[in-house]
């Protein structure tokens, strides 16, 4: 959806279920915190211009989270390390990272700029908000800018206030990383940190139940997964470091015709316990059949349809001599095999899910994690 300074930028759908609710919520509400407006509803106006006022708040408000993550973004890229791309989501924002500095301070300092953001715009925003509620007589305009300032201030206080909260994915979890990393080591600090994060989680889901408040319940259940999916991460790019693509691969290439039915397909892959295999036809590899595309086939379909037909045409593929991590961060939701090639591109293995999972195991346990 557009480009800045060389990193693309994408809407995560639940950013446009988002949008539509903060612009109805900021057009008519009229919230007052510490004597700063937050909604437009109290504004003598018809309600298409509140209505109108509230898209421009909304609006205003991800391009300052847009700016947050541009801040992360700005230091990384500094530093050295590449940005894949920003995503705009529900609870904000995600700049994604090709890698997650492992150098203590720069990670900090990275982490810090984005709520540094977030808090200079609330600092710049709210006196001017609170110097137009000065105006004597003020117009109708004067009061709509006062009402934007307060609003675009407000929440970036809330958001840098919040992303400072100790605890992973937030950034005040990798600024604790950090801070614990030129101590006691990258892994022991992970540990540590998502130690805090889930107490934290904790603390926060009893809050929740006490007052019985939904959001704050679902806010802890976030920050749990977050904290707990930062340490799986962390320990298997530990575990993975410095070993390479055909260290971890599976070298005994098997693969299909794409003219063998699917019945043929699941046989073999009981014979051979794997759960994909790559179709290759004249020794072209056309794509990746596996028991999950075989698995939304009617079984009564699977004699007659060939592996032709359903395969992914479009399979994850590492090379044999790049870094092994390469292959984990190509394991997704959408991948569970990853096929791997040579300098010629010749097939010359592979990697499921299981795979990486057991070698990870023994890596670990070789490496003490
Ligand atoms: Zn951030």
């Amino acid at each position: 959806m557009g480009t800045v300074i060389g990193i693309p930028i994408y809407f995560h759908f639940t950013f446009l279920i988002i949008l539509p609710v903060f612009a109805a919520f900021f057009a008519l509400t009229n919230a007052n915190i510490a004597g700063i407006t937050l909604g437009f509803a109290d504004l003598r106006v018809s309600i298409l211009a509140k209505a109108m006022l509230g898209i421009l708040c909304a609006l205003l408000f991800f391009f300052t989270i847009l700016l947050h993550e541009l801040g992360h973004s700005y230091v990384a890229v500094r530093h050295g390390y590449g940005i894949k791309s920003i995503t705009l989501l529900l609870f904000g924002g995600v700049a994604q990272m090709e890698d997650t500095p492992r150098e203590p301070g720069v990670e900090g300092w990275m982490a810090f700029v984005g709520p540094a953001v977030s808090f200079l715009i609330g600092l710049v925003l709210i006196p001017s908000s609170l110097l137009l509620d000065g105006v004597r007589n003020p117009s109708v305009a004067v009061q709509a800018l006062q009402i934007t300032c307060g609003i675009i201030g407000f929440y970036n206080l809330l958001l840098g206030g919040f992303n400072l909260i100790p605890a992973f994915p937030m950034d005040g979890g990798r600024i604790l990383r950090s801070f614990l990393a030129t101590r006691v080591g990258f892994l022991q600090a992970t540990d540590t940190a998502v130690k805090v994060g889930k107490v934290f989680a904790i603390a926060m889901a009893a809050v929740g139940f006490i007052f019985l408040d939904v959001f704050v319940i679902l806010v802890a259940i976030f920050i749990y997964a977050g904290a707990s999916e930062e340490g799986q991460m962390t320990k298997l790019m530990v575990a993975l470091d410095g070993v390479k693509v055909k260290e971890i691969m599976n070298p005994t290439v098997f693969w299909v015709e794409p003219e063998v039915s699917l019945d043929k397909v699941l046989e073999k892959m009981l014979k051979e316990q794997r759960t994909a295999f790559p179709v290759v036809k004249n020794g072209v590899l056309l794509g990746v059949v596996s028991v999950g595309i075989i698995g939304r086939v009617r079984a009564a379909d699977r004699e007659t349809v060939t592996a032709g037909a359903v395969l992914n045409r479009s399979p994850a593929y590492a090379k044999s001599y790049m870094d092994a991590v390469e292959v984990l961060k190509l394991m997704g939701e959408q991948n569970d095999f990853v096929v791997v090639l040579d300098e010629r591109d010749d097939l010359v293995g592979s990697v499921s899910k299981d795979d990486l999972r057991r070698i990870v195991n023994v890596l670990g346990v070789q490496k003490g994690i």
